[in-house]
């Protein structure tokens, strides 16, 4: 395969047809491409017995179908899996397939190698933004992960600030949404923003999709400390932004919530958390801080925890409390970090 190619994984329907124009061949293939690729999982143009002859050998001389297998699986004990790629630069990221009810599954997906933002409490920022995913590969995540077991929802919560890398995203979103290829509907994915406020608008115009916000204080001094980029958009700001993104009846922007101890996780800021939501249509996800090497924050106690989601419950507040999945394989929130682990813990299996 020659490398100079174009990936199809990084194309929508609309690109590959523009192509297929451009080369005087007849637009509507694409539709029947982007069916092999995806639906059959076609990793040559060869196999595509429907196109003539003639259509596969030009095909495969100007683009290139990639596929990706894992470097590295880790399996945690509660059925978390964790994949790590390698790309063809040498560098690496970490998708996060979590077993929910049923055989379903939730694919935490990642955007960016590293993350740019420096959330003091998130070992992905503490080593920076080394580049952005294209997207194909924000999307050979999911297509890997699905070689694997099935994937229900999608969520953009691995490494990385989608907004930072907001052009790749839509794409990546517009091709797992082709209906002629992965299909997963705008309800089925979720992205989640530290809170870029310019982009969290270009977004609500350019594309449907869920829409998570990393809020994580009530008050702009600890949002400040935790989020820098608060320094750039404080809350008062952001919030704006939450209340004019277009949402469908009924959906609701999810409001993460990591539960610091003694930092944001009083009383007082249950009060004030409810008063700067109010008028949103929102739901909480409350997570209690993974703790890793390196930051001094702390888990807070578990009755902390219980008293700040029975206030919000107590104002009609929907918050849920989120265990994250998969710390011991470190594939919980905040702990990816996208570095080859050479000492894979016993039990695990890693192949
Ligand atoms: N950059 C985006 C998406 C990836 S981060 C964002 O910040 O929203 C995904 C989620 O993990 C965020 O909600 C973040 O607040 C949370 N997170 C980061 N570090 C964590 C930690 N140590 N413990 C628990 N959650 C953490
Ligand atoms: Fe980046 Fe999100 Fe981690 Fe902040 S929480 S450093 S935005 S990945």
């Amino acid at each position: 395969m020659d490398s100079s190619c174009i990936d199809i994984k990084g194309l929508t329907l609309t690109d590959l047809a523009e192509m297929l124009r451009r080369w005087g061949k007849e637009k509507f293939r694409a539709r029947q491409i982007v069916k092999w690729v995806y639906v059959r999982g076609a990793t040559s143009f060869d196999e595509m017995t429907d196109l003539s002859k003639s259509l596969r050998t030009e095909l495969s001389q100007r683009l290139m179908i990639s596929d990706w297998s894992p470097e590295q699986v880790e399996r945690s004990h509660d059925g978390t899996c964790k994949y790590l790629f390698r790309l063809d630069d040498g560098e690496t990221v970490e998708t996060v397939r979590i077993p929910m009810e049923g055989e379903r599954a939730t694919l935490c997906v990642s955007t960016q190698v590293g993350c740019a933002m420096q959330c003091q409490f998130c070992l992905t920022g503490t080593f920076g933004l080394t580049r952005n995913l294209r997207s194909e590969e924000i999307v050979n995540q999911v297509c890997a992960a699905l070689k694997e077991g099935p994937v229900n929802n999608i969520v953009l919560m691995g490494m990385g600030e989608p907004l930072h890398n907001l052009d790749n995203v839509i794409k990546a979103l517009e091709i797992l949404y082709l209906d002629d290829g992965l299909g997963y509907g705008s309800r089925k994915v979720t992205l989640s923003t530290s809170g870029l406020v310019p982009q969290m608008a270009e977004l609500g115009r350019r594309i449907t999709v869920n829409l998570a916000v990393s809020l994580n204080a009530t008050t702009d001094t600890v949002r400040d400390q935790l989020m820098p980029i608060n320094r750039r958009y404080p809350l008062a700001q952001l919030l704006q932004a939450c209340r004019e993104f277009p949402l469908k009846p009924r959906q609701k922007i999810t409001f993460e919530y990591i539960l610091i101890r003694d930092v944001n996780d009083s009383l007082a800021d249950a009060k004030r958390l409810v008063k700067l939501l109010h008028g949103i249509k929102a739901k909480i996800n409350l997570i209690p801080y993974n703790e890793h090497p390196g930051s001094d924050y702390k888990s807070p106690i578990s009755e902390q925890v219980e008293a700040f989601q029975t206030y919000l419950l107590s104002r009609q507040v929907v918050a849920i409390r989120r265990a994250s999945k998969g710390r011991d394989i470190s594939a919980a929130c905040g702990q990816l970090k996208g570095k080859a682990n050479d000492s894979p813990q016993q039990g695990d299996e890693v192949r």
